[in-house]
């Protein structure tokens, strides 16, 4: 039986990011995925917001994505658009990159790391001990796993296997969701009714028409044929504008559930299979891509046996508010998507609040991410917020802060005295970096905070201890976060 210390199953966003992360920290990582290869069927997902950019910019790698994409404020809530311009950070906007690019990108990625992938297999089933999992495939082969994660979007048999229950909300409305070709040119843009919401566009090839339209009664099943897609378009159009030669129709609803628990033992969850939503404000994609970026230093440490297994109810403690907030945002905004006279009304005003300053800001910062606090207690404001990209001197010249994260390492950056702190018995897991900064530091929503004279920064980049000229609590927080110091 092969063996790898983690097995990813899925191979989408989630399962990707994960598997770099693993990669990155040098864990013998395996991805199993069900398709013969990288190639996505449709489109897709439109793009992802700014702390996703910002987490891939972490990696270094988030210019390969921006190079196919296209920037733009695109985060919205109701009809208003957040624009967060103005949010201290190097990415404040979204970007627009269909996700069979996104895809393409991430298997580029991950093909110049160590990540074993097994192609055209499907993880069937798993059975779990002490020491490991025993990962079933469907071609009668296993593997033999010290985690398993599943990364296996909605429907997920990870989850299923495991016992986790998955409540939430039973779909309410049905999108079906195609790319095709049409005889007569149909209108473009976005159009709302009481059903909910309808959208044609024209996509790059200029041939190819993508529709998204709501079905006026709710439809289950994945497999839509061409006619279900004309009669719906149909009931909202008048016409199906001659539709033929469909290359991927879809449905999606808008169930909203979210997994109780995020571990079972041995095995985890990640992405879709731990939370599912309508598309609406487009957090999917984003979310998924975090939670591996949470989850994949902790999984490292663990297995590497620098920290205790419980390093892990850290994730679902963080991630699980995160995933649950994106749900109920996606809620009102898909309660928003419906446009009767009264409903309209609703709009009118949530459009009005939302576009006032305070309220802009809040949206903005959950819609984006760049707001996400990880409760990690009482203290300075960037206690369990994201680590700004600062530019910052060294006796070695400049350097971003998001620089010293490529490696996944974790880092204690001292802008006070040079070797004013004492992190000796983890010098082998903390990089400690001595540096200046004169500028402000300030946050999204929040604004400025005071400067801190160190800050110990988790390799996801979130803020684990702030420092204020003394070392008070810092062996502690590197004890929490990267295990005990060496003998
Ligand atoms: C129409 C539409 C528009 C969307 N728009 C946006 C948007 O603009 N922004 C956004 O952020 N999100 C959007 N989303 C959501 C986004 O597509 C998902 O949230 C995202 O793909 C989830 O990633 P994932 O890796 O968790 O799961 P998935 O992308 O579902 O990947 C799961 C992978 O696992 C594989 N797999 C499944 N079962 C097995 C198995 N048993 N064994 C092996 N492999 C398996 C699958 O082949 C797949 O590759 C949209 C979704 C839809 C449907």
């Amino acid at each position: 039986m092969t063996e790898h210390a983690v097995a990813i199953a899925g191979g989408g966003p989630a399962g990707m990011m994960l598997a770099a992360e693993l990669a990155l920290a040098k864990v013998d990582v395996a991805v199993v995925e069900r398709r013969p290869d990288h190639v996505l069927a449709g489109s897709r997902a439109g793009g992802f917001h700014a702390r996703t950019i910002e987490v891939l910019d972490q990696r270094g790698v988030a210019d390969r994505f921006l190079a196919e994409g296209q920037v733009a404020q695109v985060a919205t809530f109701g009809t208003t658009v957040l624009d967060m311009s103005d949010f201290p950070t190097r990415h404040p906007y979204s970007l627009g990159i269909w996700q069979n690019q996104i895809e393409r990108i991430m298997a580029d990625w991950i093909a110049e790391l160590p990540v074993r992938i097994y192609y055209g297999r499907e993880v069937t089933g798993f059975a779990q001990d002490d020491t490991g999992v025993d990962v079933e495939l469907s071609d009668d082969q296993s593997l033999r796993a010290r985690y398993l994660v599943g990364c296996d979007g909605g429907r997920s048999i990870i989850r299923k296997v495991a016992g986790i229950e998955f409540p939430g909300w039973d779909p309410t409305r049905s999108n079906l969701i195609a790319e095709v070709e049409t005889t007569e040119e149909p209108p473009p843009g976005i159009r709302h009714d009481a059903t909910g919401v309808h959208a044609l566009n024209t996509m790059e090839d200029g041939r190819t028409v993508r529709v998204v339209v709501t079905e006026q009664q709710l439809g289950l099943g994945s497999e839509p044929t061409l006619s279900d897609l004309s009669e719906a378009l149909i009931a909202v159009y008048g016409t199906d504008f001659g539709i033929h030669d469909p290359t991927w129709i879809s449905r999606f609803t808008d169930m909203t559930r979210q997994a109780a628990a995020y571990r079972a033992g041995r095995v985890l969850l990640a992405g879709d299979s731990a939370h599912v939503h309508y598309p609406a404000g487009g957090q999917g994609l984003s979310l998924g891509v975090q939670d591996a970026v949470n989850l994949g230093w902790k999984l490292a440490q663990v297995v590497d046996g620098t920290s205790p297994e419980s390093l892990l109810d850290t994730y679902r403690d963080e991630r699980h508010p995160v995933a649950a907030r994106a749900l109920r945002h996606t809620m009102a905004q898909t309660a928003l998507q419906r446009r009767d006279e009264r409903m309209q009304a609703l709009v009118d005003v949530v459009s009005e609040l939302a576009s006032m300053d305070e309220p802009r800001k809040r949206l903005a910062g959950i819609a984006s991410g760049l707001d996400i606090h990880y409760d990690l207690g009482e203290g300075h404001p960037l206690l369990g917020r994201r680590m700004p990209d600062l530019d910052v001197a060294t006796a070695d010249g400049p350097v971003r802060v998001f620089e010293l994260l490529h490696d996944a390492k974790p880092a204690l950056l001292n802008l006070g005295e040079p070797g004013g702190f004492d992190i000796a018995p983890w010098a082998d897991r903390v990089q400690p970096v001595d540096a200046s900064y004169e500028g402000e530091w300030e946050l999204p929503v929040l604004g400025a905070v005071p400067a801190p004279t160190a800050v110990l920064i988790r390799p996801d980049g979130y803020v684990a201890w702030v420092g204020d000229r003394t070392q008070l609590g810092l062996p502690e927080a590197l004890t929490t976060w990267f295990g005990p110091p060496a003998a």
